[in-house]
């Protein structure tokens, strides 16, 4: 048997990884990145498809038809997402069924009997998903009714403890690549509240526009005009190398100093300066100078370093 795996690394798609390799199943094993996932770099499998869905998911996030979790997680129209993708990757690879690591009742939103058999349909996957870690209390799938697999293999794993795939994943010897969490950002409450400015007032979003709410400090200005300010070096560096003209680039010289991107009208630009001063080392100083770079012209400006009440009233 041909089989279309949704691997993310995680601990439950490692063991369902494994089980499929004691079927002697022949695994197309599929990772699906968005860029709303923490992790940089796909997990290390050999023969891993790596696909990107980032744009497509940027519109799941804005407009989900099946509603959000707790935070601004999609679960449900992500899952349909998967299984549409994954189905076209069975197709590609003639492939007979589709596997995933999820187990019933795990997650709230998106694995409930109800909810799992709605995402199949939705993805116009019904019966072709299987599901072996709860696979026994499941409604059967093709692949059983076809005598692929017998039903009996399948486990009958239940609820939100990671007990028993934890005590499996040490007898087989599996250390996963990733966290329970999956390291999905729209599940992380400060990471959701950038998001959401973001869709109030940009409507157009981009690939970069939700590379720099992985970044720094946001502050917004006003409808059209923000200030994101670096954290520490390596933020720095990503926000230098993030700037695109009419961007500024702002920063203050020979001190301690962050680097801050400012995307938007020109008059906030005193109010930007000043909150980068703020968090400059000169940040008691009456007045800093901060210089500001519009390609490659710098200029510079004296203010007055914002007071932490004035921060708080343009903080993200
Ligand atoms: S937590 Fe994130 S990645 Fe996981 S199903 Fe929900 S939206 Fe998708």
């Amino acid at each position: 048997m041909k089989v279309v795996l949704l691997y993310s690394g995680g601990l439950d798609s490692s063991l369902v990884l494994r089980i499929l390799q004691e079927w002697n199943a022949e695994i197309y094993p599929l990772f699906m990145y968005n860029q709303f996932l923490s992790c940089k770099n796909a997990p290390e499998l050999p023969d891993l498809h790596v696909l990107d869905v980032s744009k497509d998911f940027i519109d799941i996030v804005r407009n989900p038809e099946h509603g959000y979790g707790k935070n601004l997680n999609p679960c449900i129209d992500c899952r349909i997402l998967m299984l549409k993708k994954a189905k076209e990757y069975l197709k590609q690879k003639k492939g007979d069924f589709i596997v995933t690591g999820e187990v019933l009742d795990q997650r709230p939103m998106s694995q409930h009997l109800e909810q799992l058999m709605l995402i199949d349909k939705k993805a116009s996957c019904e019966g072709l998903v299987v599901r072996p870690l709860s696979g026994a209390l499941l409604p059967s799938t093709k692949a059983e009714t076809e005598g692929l697999i017998d039903r009996n293999l399948l486990l009958a794993i239940k609820g939100r403890s990671r007990k028993i795939a934890l005590s499996m994943a040490e007898k087989m010897n599996i250390t996963p690549f990733m966290s329970p969490s999956g390291g999905c950002l729209l599940t992380d409450p400060g990471f959701c509240r950038r998001l959401a400015d973001l869709m109030r007032y940009k409507e157009k979003i981009e690939v970069r526009d939700i590379e720099l709410l992985k970044i720094g400090r946001h502050f917004r200005l006003d409808d059209e005009t923000k200030l994101i300010v670096g954290r520490d070096e390596e933020e720095n560096n990503t926000i230098e190398t993030m700037v695109r003209a009419p961007d500024y680039f702002l920063y203050v010289p020979d001190t301690g100093s962050p680097n801050a991107l400012f995307i938007g009208k020109k008059k906030n630009l005193e109010r930007a300066a000043a909150i980068t001063a703020r968090y400059s080392d000169k940040k008691n100083d009456d007045t800093v100078e901060v210089y500001y770079r519009l390609k490659k012209i710098v200029k510079a400006m004296k203010v007055q370093p914002t007071s932490n009440e004035d921060l708080a009233t343009w903080r993200i």
